[in-house]
């Protein structure tokens, strides 16, 4: 018998959250700003989209899909863009390698040291 355990897991089930959204069947454009929206018109249009995600119950769900695909655009989960881009930036940040002055501080010897052209002067 095949082994199932390690296969994805069928797309359907990925977005069954989307079922139970607060904003199911609602405008979107609330969500999004549009073209050039900037300042005061911006906050207000963000914190009444909040306001529907705050009474959600897959607000979860929707911010973890959202830092996931690390979706630029819109409200999602109840956090707006600059928001969520900083959350991108930081979890983006948490996953890059270290660098050479972390091999340094922990005494490993840096292996792209020995192939760069200066290494060998
Ligand atoms: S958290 Fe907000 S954007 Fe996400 S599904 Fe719920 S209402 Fe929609």
């Amino acid at each position: 018998m095949a082994h199932t355990t390690r296969l994805p897991s069928p797309v359907a089930a990925h977005w069954d959250w989307q079922r139970s959204a607060a904003c199911r069947g609602m405008d979107l454009e609330g969500f999004f700003h549009p073209f050039a929206e900037r300042g005061p018109e911006w906050r207000r249009r963000e914190q009444r989209a909040k306001q529907v995600c705050d009474g959600c119950p897959v607000r979860t769900e929707c911010l973890e899909h959202s830092l996931r695909i690390e979706e630029p655009y819109g409200v999602w989960g109840g956090v707006g863009e600059r928001e969520r881009n900083e959350l991108i930036r930081r979890q983006r940040a948490a996953r890059r390698p270290r660098g050479r002055g972390f091999m340094r501080s922990v005494g490993a010897r840096d292996p792209r040291a020995a192939s760069s052209p200066g290494a060998r002067c």
